[in-house]
């Protein structure tokens, strides 16, 4: 049996770092929402006790240092299963950009090895597992829209935003999460108002949530890649309604309700940028604990 399951990318409406904690964490608050812009999982038995990983892109690791891997090795040990797995992942989102990439292939990896072995994982199960990997993991296990707290495995569902289209820009250079941590923590932070947002988002006022998009590490990831606020003052001249770096980036969105924006949006940043995307967000998942 050959199990698939989708992985998509996140953004971050808004994202504030807190502080740096005693565990050298950093305390986050932040409004996070999944969108159709997805890697696909693979997955199958296979003869035997390994676990054997392929990705698309030669740039992504295929041994433990791969979260899906990572995911695969918890789940194989807490259920004490020894029978061989075959991961198959066909990247689509951009790697270290700011959109959880690996953190969604981990969580899909979640859900479809559950599917495989009919573990009948209950939700907190999973979000159990996602907490050991990485930071990120745990949002990606539902999707879907959420108010991450703590080092961003607390969450918190929120409705989904009014209908509109969400323009990615990736500018052609990587960056380190680390790095950016790091540096923001030896400067003056700006700080969103998170609360507002996920207030906004209640009540369905789009135009507020444009408004307050905000993101604290921006500013530091900007001072290392010029092209961002060049992207930026491209998409706002555009006409876009509310623009963004997400997470440490260097991906920047734009939020529009127009379908004729959105195309004028995706033609012109084309001419600009190799990667653009126009997507939509994605709904959560419905877990199969949930309706078996
Ligand atoms: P974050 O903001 O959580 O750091 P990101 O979106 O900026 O995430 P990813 O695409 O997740 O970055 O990649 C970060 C690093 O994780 C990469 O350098 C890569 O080597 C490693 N990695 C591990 N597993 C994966 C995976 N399945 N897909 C992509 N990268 C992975």
């Amino acid at each position: 049996m050959k199990i698939l399951e989708k992985a998509p990318a996140k953004i971050n409406l808004s994202l504030d770092v807190i502080g740096r904690r005693s565990d050298g964490y950093h305390e986050v608050h932040m409004v996070m929402a999944a969108i159709d812009l997805a890697d696909r999982i693979e997955c199958s038995e296979l003869p035997g006790n390994r676990i054997v990983l392929h990705s698309s892109v030669p740039y992504v690791p295929e041994d433990d240092r791969n979260f899906a891997y990572q995911a695969a090795r918890l789940i194989k040990d807490k259920f004490g299963i020894s029978k061989g797995l075959q991961l198959t992942i066909q990247k689509r989102i951009p790697v270290a950009a700011g959109l959880a990439g690996g953190s969604s292939d981990a969580a899909a990896t979640i859900r479809a090895v559950n599917r495989l072995w009919h573990l009948g994982m209950s939700y907190e199960t999973m979000l159990d597992l996602a907490r050991q990997i990485g930071s990120d993991v745990a949002f990606c296990i539902k999707g879907g829209t959420a108010l991450a707290t703590g080092r961003g495995e607390k969450i918190s569902p929120l409705p989904s935003l009014p209908p509109c289209w969400v323009i990615l820009v990736k500018p052609a250079v990587s960056v380190a999460t680390g790095q950016i941590y790091k540096e923001w923590d030896n400067r003056p932070a700006v700080h969103p108002d998170v609360d507002a947002m996920v207030r906004a988002i209640h009540v369905q006022d789009f135009d507020a949530i444009c408004a307050l998009l905000g993101n604290t590490l921006e500013p530091v990831t900007m001072e290392k890649v010029e092209e961002i606020a060049k992207i930026k003052a491209h998409m706002r001249q555009i006409g876009a309604e509310g623009i963004l770096m997400s997470g440490s980036g260097p991906t920047v969105f734009a939020l529009t309700r127009h379908e004729s924006r959105m195309q004028r949006l995706l033609n012109g940043m084309k001419g600009y940028c190799p990667e653009v995307y126009a997507v939509r967000l994605c709904k959560p998942f419905a877990l199969l604990s949930e309706y078996e």
